[in-house]
């Protein structure tokens, strides 16, 4: 998979340079680089955003340097992902789809967001996609970019040492993750429930999947009509 980041601020993706991409990059399953948006601007103030057009507050980016960066860097099959609180929100599973695509360019927004045009002219091109990562709203996109990359990375195939380790994760069955506990068996007057020192597999694997759609029920009840387990164990949620 080949990555590109787009930013006025590219300094916000150091982190891609550490364990993640550098790991992703050394098994040769992703490419990655990241733009200042600024070399595709042309006055002597490298500006990239301007006043709303209708008035009101804060600034607008502008449509020509993005026009300009995804002429230069879409490929045939490219996927741009713009980043904005008013998009599709980001799930394991919409990771996973984005985890088949070949190629991803990461729009990231600032101010009030990128004028609509530059979206629009994009999406009779290639492939569009805007994201969010959450009902909140960011300063600017580069820490959700960093989220969906991250949610994407780890899961091309080839990339965990154990892809066992990701079948079981909170979202992938419409559960959350039971809790874990590894060694010492007893910690400050606390112990590990005793089923996991039992190396009775089957009772382990029944005690986990309790666990899971207990601790889904308590803290994400809304997660639980998509899930039919929790009809069997009587735990529908409360509306
Ligand atoms: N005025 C915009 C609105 O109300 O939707 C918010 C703009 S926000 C201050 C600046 C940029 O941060 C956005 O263009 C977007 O790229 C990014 N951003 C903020 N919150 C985000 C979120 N929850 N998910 C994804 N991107 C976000």
């Amino acid at each position: 998979m080949r990555i590109d980041l787009v930013s006025i601020f590219p300094d916000y993706f150091a982190p891609l340079e550490l364990s993640l991409a550098g790991k992703a990059r050394d098994k040769g399953l992703i490419d990655i680089a990241v733009h200042d948006l600024r070399q595709w601007t042309h006055d002597r103030h490298n500006s990239t955003d301007d006043t709303p057009y209708g008035g009101g507050a804060g600034m607008v980016m502008k449509p020509e340097p993005w026009g300009e960066a995804l002429d230069q860097l879409l490929g045939e099959r490219s996927t741009v992902v713009f980043t904005t609180p008013s998009g599709r929100p980001l799930t394991q599973a919409f990771a996973r789809e984005l985890a088949q695509r070949e190629h991803l360019v990461f729009a990231c927004g600032r101010y009030e967001g990128i004028d609509q045009r530059v979206i629009d002219d994009t999406a009779g091109r290639a492939e569009v996609l805007e994201i969010s990562i959450g009902d909140y709203v960011l300063n600017g996109g580069e820490v959700a970019a960093l989220a969906i990359a991250e949610a994407t990375i780890r899961l091309l195939p080839g990339f965990m040492g154990n892809p066992d380790s990701l079948v079981e994760e909170s979202h992938e069955d419409g559960l959350l993750e039971y809790p874990v506990y590894t060694k010492p068996a007893q910690w400050r007057g606390h112990e590990v429930p005793p089923v996991l020192l039992s190396g009775n597999h089957g009772a382990i694997a029944t005690w986990r999947h309790d666990q899971a759609v207990r601790r889904t029920a308590e803290r994400r009840p809304d997660l639980l009509p998509a899930s039919a387990i929790a009809d069997d164990l009587d735990l529908v949620p409360a509306v």
